[in-house]
């Protein structure tokens, strides 16, 4: 992943506190989510091609496809699973945050609580966030990097006698939530799942079912 990716965050162990940091607002949280997804040029949804008019005054909807056939207007929310959510950006990205650091998965009453969201609003956010987790539209084509992270207790906090009976097993991930994650080098979309483990016969289905048949895997 990415040095942004918030897998990398999460190895490095960030806090929520570092977190709210990370995202002080919704339009760094919007940046985030572009960058994610494009890189530094944004590319239109609709013909994928990066001839894109950003900065539009429209104040949720900010690029236009310059292609005159096209002309798609689109934010970054167009075709992922935020699609067509008025909740800010920040919002998605805690949420997220919140969803992949549970260690037994967070309710959709927490989010309400903790994000200050309607009941509805939150039960549709943690339903899509699980639905984005596994989306797997197009598989990536590009080179591909696999990546996987941890999310949880780390070993050192484990007690000595869970640490022996952990040794030499190679299971490291006990007691934690693991996710693994492609990314397509040339497009810099990334496409990421919590998993049980991460042994080569839980991370298989997931690679080949994202990931072309011919692409150069890089792991
Ligand atoms: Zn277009």
């Amino acid at each position: 992943m990415s040095k942004s990716a918030l897998g990398k965050h999460y190895r490095e162990g960030t806090s929520l506190t570092g977190i709210f940091k990370m995202f002080p607002d919704s339009e760094t949280a919007e940046a985030w989510f572009a960058k994610q997804r494009w890189g530094n040029s944004p590319v239109c949804p609709e013909c994928g091609l990066a001839n894109v008019q950003t900065n539009c005054k429209h104040p949720t909807i900010p690029y236009r496809c310059r292609e005159k056939e096209c002309a798609k207007q689109f934010s970054v929310k167009t075709g992922t699973f935020m699609q067509g959510s008025k909740l800010d950006y920040q919002v998605w990205v805690i949420a997220m945050y919140l969803m992949v650091t549970g260690i037994k998965g967070v309710s959709s009453m927490k989010l309400h609580r903790d994000l200050e969201i309607t009941r509805k609003s939150a039960w549709h956010l943690a339903h899509r966030i699980r639905e984005g987790l596994v989306s797997g539209d197009n598989p990536f084509s590009g080179p591909v990097e696999v990546d996987e992270t941890f999310i949880g207790r780390k070993r050192k906090n484990m007690s000595n006698q869970k640490r022996k009976e952990l040794e030499g097993t190679g299971r490291g991930a006990v007691g934690k939530i693991a996710l693994v994650g492609v990314k397509d080098r040339e497009t810099n979309e990334v496409k990421a799942k919590v998993v049980d483990g991460t042994d080569a016969r839980t991370l298989q289905p997931f690679v080949s079912e994202n990931v072309d048949g011919q692409a150069t895997v890089y792991i």
